[in-house]
């Protein structure tokens, strides 16, 4: 079993291990959900300060223009796209998740006219799965939403087959699917392919251009660190973007908005995407976040990601063997950036590490999940959270009675 020693040597050599100097992290806590809700870093307070108390104080509704406001939703689109192997014009930032897939899903189906199932994972998100129901129920023609088991892909595409919508890591398992050959397969039956990168942006490389990946979005608050809330982004291929109409069209969307036409007509490239203004206090925050991923590459982070998962996955075994039923797959190929672990007192668990200021989260059924962000995440750090996980198994600190009631939020 690797030790603690060996921990603290592994962050001695860690080329990344600077970076954390970059974050806000609480004194003597390890967080382990930073694929629920990513950290602060100093620049997102640097750079919300500067357009609250400078832009927006100061400039009021001038900054618009002197602030160059409408250009952030494609900047930031094209600081994101590197991240996911994206050209620039090709990434736009905007809205929530839900509401780009939704984009993302209307568009998709008027491409496929001729076509009437959409395809979807069984296990795929909630909001994923009710959001493609209802776009189906509005595309203007009868569509079947079928969610399968993912692994039955093959079997289900058919000539029917207009859209297929995947997450590419699981949010429960973390289980990582093969972008290109997914979406190679999905072109093959002549179908297009929209993946949620809601737990992939940020945490793992990702080649949507390599990958011939028709749409794409991702969440702005997960590995992107870009706070609670925080703006979404959605991809285009620029292959598709003269023909994609957005289906809930607004007035930033227009090639004139300033016009005020009564008619709509799209602008140019992935703009037309945009719906509505853009918060841009939020949008300052998600840019302060992408400062630190300048200075890195993904597969730098990858490398240290799968540093810590497999240490992590070592230590428990070694420590708490066959405690729990370990969810998430050993293969690197097919491993995102969490862990979870099975066992019928999850919810427990994770509140009783919490009370001892180790952080993860609980996904029902019995799922205690942990987020492993090589940004600023130690060796050190997984150590002693293991150590602290064998001691609640140990004590039985998770059978508390004030952890029986669950808080709203898990
Ligand atoms: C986190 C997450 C969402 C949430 O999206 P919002 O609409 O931005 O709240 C959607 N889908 C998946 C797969 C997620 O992991």
């Amino acid at each position: 079993m690797t030790t603690r020693d060996e921990c603290l040597a592994l962050d001695a050599a860690d080329t990344l291990a600077p970076l954390r100097e970059e974050f806000s992290l609480n004194d003597g806590e390890i967080y382990l959900d930073g694929n629920s809700l990513g950290p602060v870093s100093k620049a997102v307070s640097t750079r919300v300060s500067d357009v609250i108390e400078r832009q927006w104080a100061k400039g009021l509704v001038r900054s618009w223009n002197d602030a160059s406001w409408m250009d952030l939703p494609t900047r930031l689109g094209d600081r994101i796209a590197p991240l996911i192997g994206a050209k620039p014009g090709e990434v736009l930032v905007a809205d929530t998740l839900t509401i780009l897939l939704a984009k993302l899903i209307g568009a998709a189906l008027e491409q496929r006219t001729n076509r009437d199932v959409v395809l979807t994972d069984a296990v795929n998100f909630h909001s994923d799965l009710y959001i493609v129901e209802a776009m189906a129920k509005r595309a203007g023609r009868p569509i079947t939403v079928k969610a399968i088991n993912r692994d039955d892909l093959a079997s289900e595409l058919s000539a029917d087959v207009a859209l297929v919508m995947l997450t590419h890591v699981d949010f429960r398992s973390g289980e990582m699917l093969d972008l290109a050959g997914i979406t190679d397969q999905v072109h093959r039956a002549g179908s297009l392919m929209l993946w949620d990168f809601a737990h992939s942006a940020g945490a793992v490389p990702l080649d949507v251009d390599g990958a011939n990946v028709d749409f794409a979005a991702g969440c702005g608050y997960k590995y992107l660190n870009g706070g609670p809330g925080s703006p979404a982004f959605l991809y285009v291929r620029s292959a598709w973007q003269n023909f994609l109409q957005n289906p809930l069209p607004g007035w930033l969307g227009h090639a004139r908005p300033f016009d005020f036409e009564p008619t709509f007509v799209a602008a140019d490239g992935i703009r037309s995407f945009i719906t509505s203004s853009p918060s841009i206090v939020a949008l300052a925050a998600l840019d302060g976040a992408l400062d630190v991923f300048d200075s890195v590459s993904m597969s730098d982070l990858r490398t240290k990601s799968l540093q810590l998962t497999d240490l992590f996955l070592e230590l428990v075994e070694a420590r708490l063997p066959g405690v729990f039923d370990v969810v998430t797959p050993r293969e690197h190929e097919k491993r995102g950036s969490h862990v979870a672990l099975a066992h019928p007192d999850a919810y427990g668990i994770i509140q009783a590490l919490i009370a001892r200021r180790v952080v993860g989260d609980f996904r029902a059924p019995d799922l205690a999940r942990f987020g492993f962000t090589p940004l600023y995440l130690r060796f050190v750090d997984v150590y002693d959270a293991v150590e602290i996980l064998a001691n609640v198994l140990e004590t039985g600190a998770h059978r508390d009675p004030t952890f029986a009631t669950r808080n709203p939020v898990t």
